[in-house]
């Protein structure tokens, strides 16, 4: 099901156009890539998206319904949630402390949950188990992690906080990643718990381990536009 669609939209900072006539649907239980070149459009895609910034000619539908969202927060209550590359996370404190960072009522991210500690350990936890993740010990420093466990949790954090559509900034590229195919598996397994997700990346070779579909942008414009059964056919 779409979830996210953009019809035709255009985006320009001054004369330079960023974005020109870009379609694009982000279905739910799905693994959209975005890829594309240095400068090709795909950080002010996400821009959009996101809340960050608004687009300047076309149409931005959520679940059918257009907006015009005019900040990151305003996505977010719509369930569009990004995992910035450099998580926002205080490194010494526990795994979940930075889990439940943030989601304090007068912040109002998702359902409010006031949990005792032990509550939110355990909560922590099992929604850590839930994406096949296993930490030995929620206890342990955020910053003892691997890049692409840190990541992990922000993701399952999202999921928990009521996102809908996930959006990853080149995630295999993030600081600390050592091991790609770590991150893929939670990427993939953020796709079987439902969500929509939207996976930009220069690397056409994780896009093609865990694509559904694939758009590639190319100085502001849609080059391609395919799911994986059309791409797969032509081999
Ligand atoms: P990508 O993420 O694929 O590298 P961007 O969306 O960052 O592409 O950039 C698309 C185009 O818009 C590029 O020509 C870039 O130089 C330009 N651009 C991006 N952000 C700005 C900005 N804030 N001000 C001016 N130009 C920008
Ligand atoms: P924003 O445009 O919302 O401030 P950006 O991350 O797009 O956020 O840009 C941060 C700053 O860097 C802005 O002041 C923007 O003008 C500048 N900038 C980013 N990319 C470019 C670019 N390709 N050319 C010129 N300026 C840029």
């Amino acid at each position: 099901k779409a979830f996210v669609e953009l019809r035709d939209v255009g985006k320009s900072y001054g004369n330079i156009t960023a974005l020109r006539g870009v379609s694009v649907t982000v279905r739910q239980a799905e693994v959209t890539c975005v890829l594309g070149d240095n400068g090709a459009g795909k950080s002010t895609l996400i821009k959009i998206i996101s809340g960050l910034h608004r687009h300047d000619t076309g149409e931005y539908l959520v679940d059918g319904a257009p907006v015009s969202f005019g900040s990151p927060r305003e996505a977010l209550d719509r369930g569009i949630a990004t995992v910035y590359q450099d998580l926002a996370v205080v490194p010494l404190m526990p795994v979940w402390r930075n889990f439940f960072l943030g989601s304090e009522p007068t912040r109002g991210w998702g359902p409010v949950r006031r949990l005792d500690v032990e509550g939110m350990r355990r909560t922590t936890d099992s929604e850590l188990r839930k994406l096949g993740i296993e930490l030995p010990d929620v206890d342990q420093p955020i910053g003892s992690l691997s890049g692409g466990q840190r990541q992990c949790v922000a993701i399952a954090r999202a999921i928990h906080f009521g996102a809908r559509v996930l959006i990853l900034d080149e995630p295999t590229a993030a600081p600390g990643v050592k091991q790609s195919g770590v991150v893929l598996k939670y990427v993939a397994a953020a796709r079987d718990a439902g969500l929509g997700v939207v996976f930009i990346t220069h690397n056409p070779h994780h896009a093609f381990l865990v694509g559904d579909h694939f758009v590639v942008l190319r100085q502001g414009e849609v080059e391609l536009n395919a799911p994986r059964a059309e791409l797969t056919l032509d081999q």
